[in-house]
């Protein structure tokens, strides 16, 4: 497909205009994935458009390299194109699709909701087992479950984990089909185990070598360092609640354990991970260009710690 009055929604229209400039230009290639992908195509279906979205980190050096950026007629912003296209994409693949609506402008409400339903949980347990039971002190095996005994916690948030599993894998089964994927068509291990190491070390935030913009132009790595405490501070809380797991149910040991025991050491270390990281990437945002900010989502992205 091809052609800016063939696609049914602004931005991706606006990518494809873009990506049709860019492709005739080429000046960027160099800088991350997007620009090579886009060469392998000519048209610009509209999985290309989302798949070229999902590519882009938003580092912004493209943006400052480019001849036809703002002022110039051609306004060629790819940071906030891309940006724009992907909060639209993430709406469109949203499982079930009642909950795309989470997606739009309203930081607010999801706080306050999540707040609301974060208090109404503890309440709910303690009405349950004993008012006095969140101010008394618990020590011992077992000290841990006072206040939500383990198989409710299991069974809540187990639901909770399975549910979220099940949306992602659907989302991506309708991602893959828009991209052109077909179910034959599975990724082989070699690009899959670079992808991996792409995402791991988030490769394409490098923005070509100096790291992502900032509003005095001058490239940091502070986005990508303030991402790696992030997803390596959640992927560390979850191996130690997975070891926690094992451990109750495989060895009957109880929490809570030792300091030096591994559940706890990984919890701790994936706990400041995941303070540090948010708050750099809110500071980090506060530093970035609004020129190549995408908008829209700014207020969703604060409630995140997203820097985008
Ligand atoms: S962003 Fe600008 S300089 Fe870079 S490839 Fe596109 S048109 Fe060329
Ligand atoms: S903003 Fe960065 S990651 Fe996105 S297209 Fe431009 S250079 Fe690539």
């Amino acid at each position: 497909m091809h052609g800016t009055e063939t696609h049914p929604t602004a931005a991706l229209r606006e990518a494809d205009r873009l990506m049709t400039i860019c492709n005739a230009c080429r000046y960027c290639e160099g800088l991350c994935a997007v620009f090579p992908a886009m060469e392998l195509r000519r048209d610009f279906a509209a999985g290309d458009l989302d798949y070229l979205a999902n590519l882009c980190h938003g580092c912004g050096a493209c943006y400052y390299d480019c001849q036809y950026s703002p002022p110039h007629e051609f306004a060629v912003n790819v940071p906030v194109a891309m940006a724009e296209l992907r909060a639209e994409a993430y709406r469109r693949y949203a499982w079930p699709g009642i909950f795309a609506t989470l997606f739009d402008n309203n930081a607010t409400k999801v706080a306050v909701a999540t707040s609301f339903a974060v208090a109404a949980f503890l309440a709910g347990f303690m009405a349950l087992v004993d008012p006095q039971v969140l101010l008394a002190g618990h020590t011992g095996p077992g000290a841990f479950y006072a206040i939500m005994p383990h198989n409710a916690m299991v069974a809540l948030f187990g639901a909770v984990f399975v549910f979220a599993i099940a949306a992602m894998a659907l989302e991506l089964r309708a991602f893959w089909r828009n991209i052109g994927g077909t179910a034959g068509g599975a990724v082989t291990g070699g690009p899959l185990w670079q992808a991996m190491i792409d995402a791991g070390r988030l490769r394409y935030l490098e923005g070509g070598g100096g790291g992502c913009m900032n509003a005095d132009e001058r490239p940091t790595d502070n986005r990508r360092v303030y991402h790696h405490f992030t997803f390596y501070g959640f992927l560390l809380c979850l191996a130690s609640t997975s070891l926690a797991t094992l451990f109750h149910y495989l060895l009957a040991w109880q929490a809570p354990y030792g300091w030096w025991n591994p559940v706890v050491v990984l919890g701790t270390l994936g706990g400041i991970g995941l303070v540090i990281g948010p708050a750099g990437l809110l500071a980090a945002r506060r530093r970035r260009d609004q020129a190549i900010t995408e908008q829209s989502q700014s207020a969703m992205g604060r409630s995140y710690g997203c820097c985008f």
